[in-house]
C-alpha cells in the first residue's frame, strides 16, 4: 500500500509524548488555541486520562506544550464509501480497515461505511460483513445509499440495479445491518418513498433524502414523515428554481433537517455553499466527504460498485458519462478549506465537522466536542490547519512532532 498524504508521522516512537492509555500516565495538552462549542479558548487544555477527556489534571499528569496549535474535537463522518485505495461496498475486511486509518490519520475518528447501489442480496451479505466492524467499534455504522434512489439523479450509481423503496425491502436491510444501520438515502417521491420513510423513523434510522427528483412539495411531505438529513444538498438533486423551488429549498428551510455538505471546492461552488450556511446556520450542516477509495491515494482507475471510475488530479468521474463519482476528500480538508477558503469561524467549522453529525448519530454523549467525560478524540492542528496529531480513544494514531 502506498502511503497517504499525512501519513508519515504515525510509527510511534518519533515522538517523546506518551501514550495515554488506561494504565498510561495522563496527559495534559496545553497551550493551544482548544474549539469548543461556545468557541475558541486562547491557552486553554484538554486532559487526557484514559480514553476519555477529565476535567482536571490528575497530580501524576504529564504536560505537552502544544500552544501555537489548534485542539479540535475528532471529525465525524456520516457519509463516506472508502480511501486508501479500499472500498467500503466491495472491499475485504482487511481493506475496509486499511479505508478507515486512512481516513483516521486525516482526522476522521468516527466514521460511518456507505455502500454504493448493489443488488440486494449484495447489499444485505455487505451489511453482515460491515456490522462486525460495527460491532468491534471500527465504524459507527452503515448508510446505505441506494438503490432506492431516482434513475433521474442516479449520479455514480447503476441504473439497472435502482429500485423503488419499497417498506419490506428497505427493512430487509436495516435487519441484516443487525442495529447498525444508521442511514438510508432514499428519493423519497418514488412509490413506497414515504411509507420507507415513516418505516425507517420508526427503527430510528436515519431517512435522508437524496438522488432525487422530488418537488418542493414532495419534500415537504418526505419531511413531515421523518427525513432529517439531505444527503449531500446541492447534488444529485433538481436546481433551486423560482417557480419550482424543488427539494434545495425545502431542505434549507426546515429546522427538523441537517444538509450534508461535501465542501472539497469541485462538488459546491463557494457561494453554494454560503447560502447553505447563511440558511440552514452553522448547526444544521454537516460536512462529509462522500469519499471513494482514491481518498488519502492517488489518482488512477477504480471501481465505485460496479462502474468504472477515472480519477484525475484529485476529482473522480465515471469512465462512462462523466459523472462526478464521489470524491476525494478528507475531512482535515473540508476543515482546512472551511476555514481558509469560505471564511467561516473555527466553531462553525467544528459543528459541521464533529457536533452536528455526532448529535445525528445519536453519539454526542461521547463523541463530538472536547468536553470532560468524552472520548478523548481529537485532533491537532498547525496555523496553517494542517493535521499534526490526532488521538483516538486516547490514543495517538498521528502521534504528533512538536517544535
Ligand atoms: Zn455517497
Amino acid at each position: 500500500m502506498a502511503t497517504a498524504p499525512g501519513a508519515r508521522g504515525t510509527a510511534r516512537g518519533t515522538t517523546d509524548i506518551p501514550q495515554p492509555a488506561t494504565d498510561r500516565t495522563p496527559l495534559v495538552l496545553s497551550g493551544a488555541t482548544v474549539v469548543l462549542p461556545t468557541g475558541p479558548v486562547e491557552a486553554g487544555q484538554v486532559v487526557v486520562d484514559g480514553t476519555r477527556i477529565s476535567a482536571a489534571a490528575p497530580e501524576n499528569a504529564q504536560v505537552v506544550d502544544v500552544s501555537g496549535h489548534y485542539l479540535v474535537p475528532g471529525f465525524v463522518d456520516l457519509h463516506n464509501h472508502g480511501g486508501g485505495g479500499a472500498s467500503f461496498t466491495s472491499g475485504t475486511v482487511e481493506e475496509v480497515l486499511t479505508g478507515i486509518a486512512t481516513h483516521r490519520r486525516h482526522g476522521t475518528t468516527t466514521l460511518v461505511a456507505s455502500t454504493v447501489t448493489g443488488d440486494m442480496d449484495f447489499l444485505t451479505h455487505r451489511a453482515g460483513l460491515l456490522s462486525e466492524l460495527a460491532e468491534q467499534g471500527d465504524i459507527a455504522g452503515i448508510h446505505f445509499e441506494g438503490p432506492f434512489i431516482s434513475p433521474c439523479r442516479k449520479g455514480a450509481h447503476s441504473e439497472e440495479l435502482l429500485r423503488d423503496p419499497d417498506p419490506a425491502e428497505v427493512r430487509k436491510l436495516v435487519d441484516a445491518a443487525r442495529g447498525h444501520a444508521k442511514m438510508v438515502t432514499l428519493a423519497t417521491e418514488l412509490p413506497g418513498g414515504i411509507d420507507s420513510v415513516r418505516l425507517l423513523a420508526e427503527h430510528g434510522v436515519i431517512a435522508a433524502i437524496g438522488h432525487t427528483d422530488a418537488t418542493y412539495e414532495q419534500t415537504v411531505q418526505a419531511i413531515d414523515a421523518g427525513a432529517t438529513v439531505a444527503t449531500h444538498l446541492f447534488n444529485a438533486m433538481p436546481a433551486l428554481g423560482h417557480r419550482a423551488p424543488g427539494p434545495i429549498a425545502a431542505l434549507l428551510e426546515d429546522e427538523r433537517v441537517t444538509v450534508e455538505l461535501i465542501n472539497d471546492g469541485v462538488h459546491l461552488h463557494p457561494a453554494a455553499l454560503e447560502l447553505a450556511f447563511h440558511h440552514a446556520g452553522a448547526d444544521r450542516v454537516a460536512f462529509i466527504t462522500d469519499a471513494m477509495d482514491a481518498a488519502g491515494f492517488g489518482d488512477g482507475r477504480y471501481m465505485l460498485g460496479p462502474l468504472e471510475v477515472e480519477v484525475a488530479d484529485g476529482v473522480a468521474r465515471l469512465v462512462e458519462g462523466g459523472s462526478i463519482a464521489g470524491s476525494t476528500l478528507t475531512l482535515d480538508r473540508a476543515f482546512k478549506r472551511a476555514v481558509t477558503v469560505d471564511g467561516l469561524p473555527v466553531e462553525a467549522a467544528v459543528a459541521a465537522l464533529s457536533a452536528n453529525p455526532a448529535r445525528l448519530l445519536g453519539l454526542a454523549d461521547r463523541v463530538g466536542s472536547l468536553e470532560p467525560g468524552k472520548d478523548a478524540d481529537l485532533v491537532l492542528l498547525d496555523e496553517q490547519f494542517e493535521v499534526r496529531g490526532v488521538m483516538r480513544r486516547g490514543t495517538w494514531v498521528v502521534a504528533p512532532r512538536l517544535g
